[in-house]
């Protein structure tokens, strides 16, 4: 009964606002509303994508960067001055790009680049542009001519990017799913925006791969290491949280692994910070420099041992031991030298595709998200103002056709409660994004950060809420006619957070 008399308060007042078009949500909405607010998500909870009890995991698995380390935005800043220096002293760009400072709210991760057009855009789950969020440098392209240039809104296969979300073969869509990638965008970005201001004929092609090259050589040649390792407190945080984790596991008698693609004086390093000099004590096996997603499906490269001081053995690799630290190998390897197979076997990492998508596809391990802005986006969701806009956005675009125009005035506002440019990491409008859809398919559950763990007990069974499908939920107007029956309970606490 509350819900139907909720929703009828709603549409009696929200048609009473609409009829003088008032377009604040102040005036639009009534206190009542606010009962709503007591339905916010605790930005700790684990999510599950599928059915998965912790009763069953035996051994659990971690990634580190961004997984066990997490990183403050310094890294970001430090990561984009380097690169764009690298772009103008080995690459000759322009002197003029030092002008330009990392923008820290620019970007969103899981967008997609056009290599050739050099527009940085969000896709949806369905392939579709959502317009509004196609940039061109620092700038927005007008839907009119986004929607020339691409005949449409739609990215047909061929040019989108491959499994891994690379622009390889041809392709002309990248995929930045990386959070190290939101420098690397930004930079993008920037160089763009400093060529069409100054009327500079470029390449985009070049342009592209001359950044990617860049950030590469942060990475590879070890000057964001160097500097991380430098200074680690200012670098890595939540660090104690980290180690609650690993504590509560071991003290339940769990095996632990570590597969990182970084380096071992990296890692020993931050886990010393995180952990303690005797880390490793937490550890069964530790595998440095994986070189993932290549470490799930190469079966030809073999374990090498290396030292503490990092020199690397020739001997063959006939097991896997405590206190070892071990470079590169494969899956395969590690399956047959650790029997660690099949659904006992939970692993988190922060990269869907290079952490997870194979592991879910091939391996049958279980996989755990990390999805550190997860918890900015629940807080913001979780906000009287941003309940009360989608409470009547929702209102709006599901019983009142001719009010279509108030609609879209409002839509890009709901946007900008995330990211001004490109919304929330999840969502365009109604649809999932393309980022949400490989999150769902790749990972079994996932969560802000691996701290989220100590809210459960390891006893626990996540179950997926059972959100409706679309032909089971017919709370739209149009789709029922007992318009008032079909909104008690649970189900006006949908179309709130929809
Ligand atoms: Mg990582």
């Amino acid at each position: 009964e509350t819900g139907c008399w909720f929703y009828m308060s709603l549409i009696t007042e929200g048609l009473a606002s609409c009829s003088t078009f008032r377009t604040s949500s102040e005036a639009a909405l009534s206190p009542r509303t606010k009962l709503i607010s007591g339905n916010s998500v605790n930005p700790d909870t684990i999510f599950a994508n599928n059915e998965m009890s912790l009763r069953d995991i035996e051994i659990y698995g971690f990634d580190y960067d961004y997984t066990l380390a997490f990183y403050s935005r310094h890294l970001h800043t430090l990561i984009f001055n380097i690169a764009r220096d690298i772009l103008i002293t080995k690459h000759r760009y322009p002197e003029g790009l030092r002008k330009y400072e990392y923008i820290p709210d620019f970007a969103v991760r899981g967008l997609h680049y056009d290599v050739q057009k050099a527009l940085l855009m969000k896709i949806d789950a369905f392939h579709y542009i959502q317009l509004g969020t196609v940039y061109r440098g620092l700038h927005p392209v007008p839907d009119e001519e986004v929607i020339a240039m691409y005949e449409g809104c739609h990215i047909p296969l061929e040019i989108m990017s491959d499994f891994y979300g690379k622009s390889s073969h041809g392709l002309s869509m990248k995929q930045f799913m990386d959070i190290f990638s939101l420098p690397e965008m930004t930079l993008l970005s920037c160089v763009n925006d400093f060529f069409m201001k100054h009327n500079i004929d470029y390449e985009p092609v070049h342009l592209y791969k001359d950044v990617k090259e860049a950030i590469r050589d942060v990475h590879v040649k070890g000057i964001m290491y160097r500097a991380v390792e430098a200074d680690i407190e200012k670098y890595i945080c939540y660090g104690e949280q980290s180690h609650a984790v690993l504590k509560k596991l071991s003290a339940l008698g769990k095996k632990m692994f570590l597969i990182t693609n970084s380096p071992f004086d990296f890692v020993n390093r931050g886990m010393s910070y995180i952990v303690g000099e005797d880390w490793r004590d937490l550890f069964d096996v530790v595998i440095v420099q994986a070189d993932k997603p290549g470490f799930f499906n190469d079966r030809r490269k073999p374990f090498r041992r290396v030292t503490d001081k990092g020199a690397l053995l020739w001997d063959r690799i006939h097991r896997l031991d405590k206190g070892q630290i071990y470079k590169q190998g494969n899956l395969y390897e590690f399956l047959r030298l650790t029997g660690w197979r099949g659904s006992k076997v939970l692993y988190f990492g922060d990269h869907i595709y290079s952490d997870l998508a194979d592991l879910t596809l091939k391996h049958g391990w279980r996989t755990g998200a990390i999805i550190p802005e997860l918890r900015k986006e629940i807080k913001i969701m979780n906000t009287e103002e941003y309940v009360q806009m989608m409470t009547w956005l929702q209102a709006l675009s599901g019983l009142i056709e001719q009010m279509y125009t108030e609609t879209r005035h409002r839509r890009p506002q709901t946007k900008n409660f995330f990211n001004a440019q490109f919304g929330s990491l999840f969502r365009t409008y109604h649809n999932p994004t393309y980022f949400s859809r490989r999150l769902s398919r790749f990972a079994d559950i996932y969560m802000a950060s691996i701290s989220c763990l100590l809210n459960y007990d390891l006893q626990h069974t996540f179950f997926p809420r059972r959100t409706p499908l679309q032909h089971e939920s017919p709370f739209w107007p149009e789709h029922t006619d007992e318009k008032c029956e079909c909104f008690s309970g649970q189900k006006i606490e949908h179309l709130c957070y929809i």
